[in-house]
């Protein structure tokens, strides 16, 4: 049967560290928590990695972190050959912050050009140093230097980045706020989760269970590597930390 994880993640992405308790070990031996800072990957963001410590101070180091048969489920995948918790025991949690906080400037980056290219989202994926959105445009018309330099214009306005929860009625009623082409976001849950830019989210808000930076100034320099030609409709641009090469 599926777990329950309590996603600390959501309301906080600032939380580096935490004390939970193993529910269960699967048969992979993936280690189950009852709450967790590890955040699964999804919607393009790669999940965490970090350290579990245990009470006698021995440590065990997480690669990856997924869901399972739900997206409530989470899943917490240790390196190979390492001794496993029993279940009822309690841990500490550490994330690889520093990886995690990059993630979160590139997350936020990710939506900061989905404001400045107002177009239907096909894909994306956020990594370290090298992000990338795929959208839907006949025709490119966009220079990277056009978009860098609105989004540096986003970025040092340091608007607010914040979350805020509709319900499904508000959100069938707002079509608008869905920028994925192809990705709903999931109903039956009652509550959709809005990632909202900007004073009462003047600059932009999109349903998005990810983690983030909490203003568009924390995401710092970036520029558009590359605007690159996928299929006759499809652009990816490509998003990379700091300033722009000269050459
Ligand atoms: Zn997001």
């Amino acid at each position: 049967m599926a777990q329950r994880t309590e996603a600390l993640f959501r309301d906080d992405a600032y939380l580096k560290t935490a004390d939970a308790q193993v529910v269960a070990i699967n048969d992979r031996g993936g280690i189950l928590l009852d709450r967790t800072i590890f955040y699964a990957t999804s919607g393009g963001q790669p999940g965490d990695t970090g350290l579990l410590e245990r009470a006698d101070g021995s440590r065990i180091a997480i690669a990856a972190t997924i869901t399972g048969e739900t997206k409530d489920e989470i899943i917490h995948v240790p390196t190979p050959e390492q001794a496993l918790p029993s279940v009822g025991e309690k841990l500490r949690l550490n994330i690889d912050w520093q990886r995690r906080h990059l993630l979160m400037r590139m997350h936020a980056a990710c939506h900061l050009l989905t404001v400045v290219c107002p177009f239907p989202i096909t894909g994306a994926a956020v990594a370290e140093d090298d992000s990338r959105v795929d959208f839907d445009i006949p025709d490119a018309g966009f220079t990277k230097e056009d978009v860098t330099a609105r989004l540096m214009e986003l970025v040092r306005a340091d608007h607010p980045i914040f979350t805020r929860l509709i319900t499904e009625e508000e959100l069938s009623a707002n079509p608008g706020l869905v920028k994925s082409k192809n990705v709903r976001p999931p109903v039956g849950t009652g509550r959709i989760r809005l990632v909202c830019i900007g004073e009462n989210a003047s600059v932009d808000s999109q349903p998005c269970g990810g983690t983030h930076v909490k203003s568009t100034g924390e995401v710092g320099e970036i520029h558009i590597g590359k605007i690159e030609k996928k299929g006759r409709e499809n652009r990816r641009f490509r998003i990379r930390f700091g300033p722009m090469p000269t050459n």
